[in-house]
């Protein structure tokens, strides 16, 4: 049966799609999204890291200090999931802690945590995926540039991305599970505490590498009967900027890197920048940063794929990642927010982006000193990026859950 056919199949919750309600929180005119979209810097190089991330011991005070201080607290924490979270010795990476230099970065942004934890993982297998990829999130819920990147990442590759939401909560927050070409979002809100604890053992055992497949993994999801969010189903897998199932199954290493970076860069300016866009009033400034951004991004991401898919249109694939899921002309968008449920048909049109030069944008990290500008004959910067020390936190606004 194809999995389409069994996703059709499923309960559908008998709740409110909260990730549709976070996708507006976080992507509307002065949402958690805004600020961090107003930021962007198109001179800044993006910068791909592969030395291994500086995971800490994390805390329930941790946690509260980032629910406390969005600004200043630390930010999303995510690592890898247990049974209680955080529990004794949870290890997880701070997304506003920019003490480390081992994060990869682009246009002032880091790269999300959780994909942070996704290269962890690849770099810990020998340059690959493991069957699932598996990461929990306290205090926080999944945006949608890593929704649609779990999404992009795993359909080519066959490959399943497991994200836990408020993981430290067992009444709230979402499990999502992307196996392959299958998307099943189960919302803890919707859960009877037995399934909880069922969805917490199909996670734990697909982490320690128990499934041999993705098909195993998303079998077991169905064979559970979970309530599903198919508004968030819906929205994310009708994606224009999906890849044919399995196209990119076996690509490992460098390769794999690169794509997973240009898929997040991609989709990062893509619904930051749409905050941005969706308020008639933000400075022309702003808006063309955005979409400088954004066609640097698309650029990369069509040079990562490239090498890899004969027969995809790379560069039309690469224009609909970087165009938001949901309309970001004004009012078209605000209709489409205030319906409350989903509209494609509202959905914009890639917007034509401007070309850019061909220049390699991978920094690779050099020998020198971290933090230290070296440049390598083939131009390739090495430098790692500036911290955001300097940036102010106090004009964003906050959503009930960021990021
Ligand atoms: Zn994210």
């Amino acid at each position: 049966m194809s999995s389409q056919k069994l996703e059709r199949e499923t309960r559908a919750a008998a709740c409110p799609s909260y990730i549709l309600q976070h996708y507006h929180s976080t992507g509307c005119c002065g949402g958690a999204f805004s600020f961090r979209a107003a930021l962007m810097d198109p001179k800044k190089e993006p910068y791909l890291c592969t030395a291994p991330r500086e995971f800490r011991e994390t805390t329930a005070a941790d946690i509260q200090l980032s629910l406390d201080d969005k600004r200043r607290g630390g930010g999303p924490r995510v690592g890898s999931f247990q049974e209680a979270i955080p529990g004794e010795g949870w290890q997880a990476l701070p997304k506003y802690d920019f003490t480390t230099k081992s994060r990869s970065s682009a246009f002032n942004e880091r790269m999300h945590v959780e994909w942070e934890n996704h290269v962890d993982h690849i770099l810990k297998n020998d340059g690959d995926l493991p069957v699932a990829s598996v990461v929990a999130k306290a205090g926080f819920r999944s945006c949608a540039p890593c929704c649609r990147d779990m999404l992009a990442l795993a359909r080519p590759t066959g490959k399943t991305f497991i994200m836990v939401d408020l993981a430290e909560n067992d009444r709230r927050g979402t499990f999502h599970f992307v196996t392959g070409d299958s998307y099943l979002p189960v919302p803890k809100e919707a859960c009877e505490e037995q399934e909880v604890a069922r969805l917490k053992d199909i996670t734990l055992r697909a982490q320690s590498g128990e499934f041999q497949s993705s098909e195993d993994i998303r079998d077991a999801v169905l064979a559970g009967n979970f309530p599903i969010d198919k508004t968030a189903q819906a929205l994310y897998a009708s994606d224009p900027a999906l890849l044919p199932p399995g196209v990119a199954r076996g690509l490992t290493g460098r390769g794999l890197l690169e794509v997973l970076h240009g898929e997040h860069f991609a989709r990062l300016t893509a619904e930051y920048g749409a905050s941005i866009l969706r308020d008639a009033s933000s400075p022309m400034a702003q808006r063309q940063a955005v979409l400088i951004c954004r066609a640097r991004a698309r650029a990369a991401l069509a040079a990562a794929w490239k090498p890899h898919l004969k027969e995809v249109d790379v560069e039309a694939y690469a224009n609909a990642a970087i165009t938001p899921l949901l309309p970001e002309e004004p009012d078209a968008y605000l209709r489409t927010k205030l319906a409350k449920t989903l509209a494609p048909s509202l959905a914009a049109p890639p917007p034509p982006v401007a070309s850019r030069g061909t220049r390699r944008r991978w920094a690779r990290r050099g020998e020198g000193k971290a933090g230290k500008e070296a440049v390598h004959d083939d131009g390739v910067s090495t430098a790692v990026p500036e911290d955001d020390d300097a940036v102010s936190w106090q004009d964003m606004e906050d959503p009930d859950e960021d990021l």
